[in-house]
């Protein structure tokens, strides 16, 4: 099954210049969000994933139905403003703009194996975020997980030795 005959292509949004990939026409075809949901949850299973991660929304879209499978916790990352209880924060620069990212404070126990998936990965400065995040709490990143990855920004660099998964990928 050909994944990217599912990602639309849109040229000029948000801004003009951003070519943006639209993964609803996925979401919207059941054998399609099926199977990439499988290959993330297989990567998931080899890095001994306990607790995924997921970036607010479309981290959330992925990241959610893997848990759900291997019957292990899904914990939000959002921006400011959003989670009721203490938080920890990290401030990021993003393709467009900048951002500041929250996680409940007591979300991941020390040497917790987690697993970060988002949508995807573009200069990383999102995933960077996250992994800051999650490491401040103690946790232990396993692997990222991405429906997409565009290679030009090079977010793979960003992200050092980490271990990456990515359903598909982009020039
Ligand atoms: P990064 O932080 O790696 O530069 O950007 C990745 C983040 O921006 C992800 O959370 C992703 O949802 C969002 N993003 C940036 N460009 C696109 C795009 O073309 N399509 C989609 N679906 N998300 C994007």
């Amino acid at each position: 099954m050909n994944l990217k005959n599912y990602i639309a292509e849109i040229q000029d949004f948000p801004i003009e210049g951003v070519l943006f990939r639209d993964i609803t026409p996925l979401m919207n075809d059941g054998e399609a969000f099926f199977e990439a949901t499988r290959r993330i949850q297989e990567f998931a299973e080899t890095c001994g994933a306990e607790i995924i991660v997921g970036p607010e929304s479309r981290g959330f879209i992925f990241g959610c139905p893997v848990a759900v499978n291997m019957k292990i916790g899904f914990v939000p990352v959002r921006k400011p403003g959003k989670l009721p209880r203490k938080t920890i924060s990290y401030k990021y620069d993003l393709e467009y703009g900048s951002n500041e990212l929250h996680m409940h404070a007591d979300s991941i126990k020390k040497g917790q194996k987690v697993l970060i998936v988002d949508d995807l990965l573009a200069t990383g400065g999102t995933v960077e975020a996250t992994i800051k995040l999650v490491e401040e709490m103690g946790g232990e990143v396993v692997g990222c997980a991405f429906l997409i990855e565009l290679l030009g920004l090079e977010g793979r660099k960003a992200l050092g030795n980490y271990n990456v998964f990515t359903v598909m990928s982009y020039e």
